[in-house]
């Protein structure tokens, strides 16, 4: 008892005394003002919250490590209700069980991606997808569907075999593979809206090692031989990520300069045995010229992902990030590339720097909040996504840049949405549309029910969840 009861003390103690809690994401576009910044020590504790809350219908956002884009960890803001409102980390739930029988690993929600990959490599294991970085806390990456790059590789949520989540009267349910099986479809990816998940099970596998390839490609204006040239790469490379083309932003023209070239990283198991260099390199940590030609040998894990970056580039940047049947990539591509183009007159002014595309692919699942969920498919379609990503990166972080950039990327989704069947990544610069999510998540109506069910009265949502997913019920709530 006494574990629990010091916490809900101190958030007692700070609604009390009005200690606020100002909440930002990682470049600080994103925040909100909460009534206080609750770090429960147990699931016990977090019950005991979430119970203490419920008659109150208090709004609580949990929040991973806040490294998105979008509003899905935004909170509800103190000045717009009269209703508490708390941002929850369950950061304090560390506990590990590794089980090397039935190849799994169990942790609580407060793991980072960095540290639980450490763990398993000291266990000679690793888990088979990540994104580009380790940053981000494990439950929160799973929660929206964080993936790298590989036609027979799926993102991370689809290594998740079981949970534990509390519900908004702080009631606990096992979700698993073996009991409700269906149901797992629908938390593996809950951008934060069925409860608060409090420990995952994965299955892990025997760590292996890759040599990854870099090679220099050529650019060219001709998009779209450039990208059927990209495109025919994917057929030879199972698991490639292509960084370009790149542009570089002209103070004199205010337009954007191709550069001759960009490259591509491909990686494939190899018996090497040798020294594992990928971290080492130049480019491991974002800093230094990357555009050479190398070949370098590691550890899953180091090998696809980066450790936690350097501060070389972290100037602010807008990004969109979108998923579509890999069959588009080219013709996709091209049409992206030359919408940019005609919009870039929009984006003149100070600051602008550099604008990268980058190019994934990811093999698709029956998560129903998935991006790259294969529910909407037509017979012709592989089952394999394309990514594509823009980055708009800057020279100094300043406001009136980032936001302009960001509302021409609201503008891609609405533009190519129907033509490519895409779906936009859930924490990056996704406009709000909830009659265009249903027809790309057709699992959209079994979410939206199991979130009534753990959540009736709406305390898990802010305003992007409620537009983004139509979750019109919940709308009186918010203006409450
Ligand atoms: C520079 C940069 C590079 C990136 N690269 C990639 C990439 O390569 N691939 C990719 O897919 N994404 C990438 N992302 C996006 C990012 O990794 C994901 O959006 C990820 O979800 C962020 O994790 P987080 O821990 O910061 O979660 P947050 O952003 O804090 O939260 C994400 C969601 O998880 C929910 N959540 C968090 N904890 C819990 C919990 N305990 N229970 C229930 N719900 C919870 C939140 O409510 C929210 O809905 C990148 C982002 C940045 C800024």
């Amino acid at each position: 008892m006494v574990g629990f009861k010091l916490p809900l003390l101190l958030i007692l103690l700070q609604a009390i005394f009005g200690s606020a809690y100002r909440w930002f994401n990682w470049q600080y576009e994103v925040t909100c003002e909460s009534d206080a910044y609750v770090t429960p020590e147990s699931e016990n504790a977090t019950a005991l919250f979430l119970k203490q809350q419920y008659p109150k219908g208090s709004f609580i956002k949990v929040v991973g490590n806040g490294h998105g884009f979008g509003n899905l960890t935004t909170c509800v803001d103190t000045a717009t209700t009269k209703t508490p409102s708390y941002i929850v980390s369950l950061t304090n739930l560390k506990h590990l069980n590794i089980d090397k029988k039935s190849m799994t690993a169990t942790f609580g929600a407060g793991w980072d991606v960095f540290d639980l990959t450490n763990e398993l490599k000291a266990n000679n294991l690793s888990f088979n997808n990540l994104g580009a970085e380790r940053v981000q806390n494990f439950v929160g990456a799973t929660s929206t569907g964080t993936h790298g790059t590989g036609s027979l590789v799926g993102n991370i949520a689809t290594q998740v075999i079981g949970l534990r989540v509390l519900d908004s009267q702080g009631n606990l349910r096992i979700v698993n593979e073996h009991t409700n099986a269906e149901e797992l479809k629908a938390f593996r990816i809950s951008l934060g809206a069925l409860g608060l998940i409090t420990e995952m099970t994965i299955k892990v596998q025997p760590t292996y090692l890759l040599k990854k390839t870099t090679k220099v490609l050529n650019a060219t204006k001709d998009y779209n031989k450039m990208y059927n040239e990209i495109s025919q790469l994917y057929k030879e490379h199972d698991r490639m990520t292509v960084w370009g083309p790149h542009f570089d932003w002209d103070e004199k023209t205010q337009d954007w300069s191709i550069e001759p070239t960009f490259f591509a990283s491909w990686w494939e198991p190899t018996t090497y045995t040798g020294v594992h260099n990928c971290t080492l390199n130049y480019c491991a940590n974002g800093c230094g010229d990357c555009i050479k030609n190398y070949i370098c040998y590691d550890e899953v894990t180091d090998a696809m992902s980066c450790p936690p970056q350097g501060v070389c580039t972290r100037e602010f940047y807008a990004e969109i990030e979108h998923f579509f049947p890999v069959e588009h990539l080219a013709e996709a591509a091209t049409n992206y590339t030359l919408f940019q183009q005609a919009q870039t007159p929009r984006m003149k002014g100070p600051y602008n720097e550099q604008m990268i595309f980058q190019l994934r692919t990811l093999k698709g699942d029956d998560s129903y909040m998935s991006p790259v969920n294969t529910y909407n498919l037509e017979p012709k379609n592989s089952g394999v996504f394309a990514i594509l990503e823009i980055d708009w990166i800057q020279t100094y972080n300043d406001w009136n840049t980032l936001w302009r950039n960001q509302e021409l990327a609201y503008e891609f989704l609405p533009h190519f949405g129907e033509t490519y069947n895409v779906r936009s990544h859930w924490n990056k610069m996704a406009a709000p549309n909830a009659t265009y999510t249903l027809e790309q998540f057709p699992k959209l109506p079994q979410f939206l029910a199991i979130q009534e069910r753990q959540d009736p009265k709406c305390q898990f949502v802010n305003d992007f969840l409620v537009q983004q997913l139509g979750i019109t019920r919940c709308a009186k709530y918010l203006s409450s």
